[in-house]
């Protein structure tokens, strides 16, 4: 019935030619958020910040096509092809660009042999750095009293190594002039703009690294830019901002005011748990990272749980206990495909702690208990007392399981403990994070909420200098796991994340003073 549309479908893939914005990641616009979350492969290159890639579905291919140190660029026309070979096996392709993909980014010329293939695309406009850099810097790009408007124009010379810039039409138009990949050219702009008359004491900016968390952004005028950018080392990605308005960031700048301005967080948590962390920090106007070692992997065919499933929906079970929210979330996956929580009816409900609590009420469900102390041996002690002779427990959780709880359990006379491993914990390492030289930079801390998340980390990096890392843990024992790593450890005694942010505000305050 449906071969017609299935045909369509198989044959072709498609692109979407993406706008990753600025760099800092929550700058991506919603749709283009939406495609690369649906994507099977995605192109990027350079000026892609690592953070987005956490968007990605898991088992997206990742290509990267930009330069890196050793390597050189994939040429343009090897790009295209490849663009082109991904659509024609079927997939859906994302070509994910820095700021809109169609300024300064190539994104007409790969199209070009897409058309040409028949291939369907689309085009997801982005937040372009020429005026989302100037805007983080406090710097207006328009302003009624200064201009009429404003011209951005590249700096990269053509082929011939000519600029070919017309000054003095551009120093007429009195806009305010936005120069990208302008740094190698500074002083020829500089030089060209002097000649046609502009003023020498006309402001000028330079913002580097724009809306990341190493931001930096120079003021000056026209006739000392080449001086002041040199003396301070400025670098690419950069733009140059010059024209009245560039003399307002002083007073409009706003940035410097959020409390985690230049700090860069690595959020190691699972997935499913590190995004409420991840936006309370970028709230506070720290750049973010998810990098999630820790992943859940159900266990398939899994007859032991199936059979304790039968069981409880003929109400075999006086308990059931829950130890994590992904043993929450892996169990309700598994009992919807034959049942619903009403299975659950006569059976009492046991929670560790305040997140699998959370997971549980997510779906209309209270827990009977939850221990004065969110630990499994507390847990089965607690519980043990509630228990009479007979009682059979159902404790569906990870495969490393804390042995703990049952010990505790077992001490009771009489009653069976079904204890079934539902899922597996598996470390990986993020293609796209090189987490060596990331952790080097002095502003990247790593966030750890558990000791298995310290551990979960060492295991997918196991190669690196683990004594490097700026570890900021939640709680004694995570705190005590990154020392014996020989990590630099700040610790958060409440098991809070507002907590957390106040220490990483902390850390970072204590190096930079250091430093000073
Ligand atoms: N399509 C991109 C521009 C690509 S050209 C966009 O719309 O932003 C590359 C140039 O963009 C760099 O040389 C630099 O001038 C500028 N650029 C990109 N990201 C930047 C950033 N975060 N801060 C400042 N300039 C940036």
């Amino acid at each position: 019935m449906n071969n017609k549309n299935e045909c369509v479908n198989i044959k072709k893939g498609k692109v979407w030619l993406v706008g990753a914005g600025p760099g800092e990641m929550s700058l991506i616009t919603l749709k283009g958020r939406d495609v690369l979350a649906d994507a099977d492969v995605v192109v990027y290159d350079a000026l892609v910040r690592g953070g987005m890639m956490s968007l990605l579905p898991e088992g997206a291919e990742l290509i990267y096509v930009g330069k890196r140190a050793g390597n050189h660029t994939m040429k343009q026309d090897e790009i295209n092809a490849l663009l082109l070979e991904k659509a024609l096996e079927g997939k859906k392709v994302v070509r994910l660009k820095g700021g809109d993909p169609f300024l300064f980014g190539r994104g007409g010329e790969e199209l070009e042999l897409l058309v040409k293939n028949g291939i369907d695309f689309e085009i997801v406009p982005g937040v372009t750095s020429a005026f989302a850099a100037p805007a983080y810097a406090g710097i207006p790009v328009t302003h009624r009293d200064y201009c009429r408007g404003v011209s951005v124009i590249t700096g990269h010379r053509k082929s011939n190594g000519c600029l070919d810039v017309n000054f003095k039409a551009l120093a007429e138009t009195g806009n305010t002039l936005v120069f990208l990949m302008g740094m190698s050219t500074k002083e020829i702009i500089v030089n060209g703009l002097l000649e046609a008359g502009m003023a020498g004491d006309t402001p000028a900016a330079i913002v580097e690294k724009g809306t990341t968390s190493s931001q930096r952004v120079l003021t000056t005028d026209l006739v000392h830019l080449v001086e002041i950018a040199e003396a301070n080392h400025a670098e690419a990605p950069a733009v140059i901002v010059i024209g009245h308005t560039a003399g307002l960031a002083e007073r409009l700048k706003w940035r410097d005011s959020l409390p985690l301005n230049g700090v860069r967080a690595v959020v190691t948590r699972p997935k499913e748990l590190s995004s409420g962390l991840a936006s309370m920090l970028r709230k506070k106007g720290a750049e973010v990272i998810e990098v999630p070692v820790i992943g859940i992997e159900p266990i398939p065919d899994n007859d032991r749980l199936r059979d304790a499933i039968s069981l409880l929906k003929e109400g075999g079970y006086k308990w059931i206990v829950l130890t994590s929210p992904s043993g929450v979330r892996v169990f309700f996956d598994e009992l919807m495909k034959t049942a619903d929580v009403r299975a659950l009816a006569g059976c009492r409900i046991a929670a560790i702690g305040k997140g699998t609590e959370t997971e549980l009420a997510k779906r209309g469900l209270l827990a009977d208990m939850i221990p004065s102390k969110f630990d499994g041996r507390t847990l089965g002690a607690e519980l043990s007392r509630l228990l009479e002779p007979g009682d059979r427990i159902l404790i569906p959780r990870a495969s490393i399981g804390n042995k703990a709880l049952n010990e505790e359990l077992s001490k009771v006379n009489d009653i069976i403990i079904d204890d079934i491993a539902t899922y597996d914990t598996v470390y990986r390492a993020a293609e796209w994070f090189d987490a060596a030289k990331e952790l080097a930079d002095p502003e990247t801390f790593a966030l750890f909420t558990s000791a298995s998340g310290v551990r979960g980390f060492v295991n997918a990096y196991p190669d690196m200098d683990h004594s490097m890392v700026k570890a900021i843990c939640i709680g004694a024992m995570t705190a005590s796991e990154a020392e014996k790593h020989g990590m630099k450890v700040w610790v958060s005694e409440e098991a809070m994340l507002t907590s957390l942010a106040d220490r990483l505000m902390q850390a970072s305050k204590e190096l930079s003073d250091n430093e000073g």
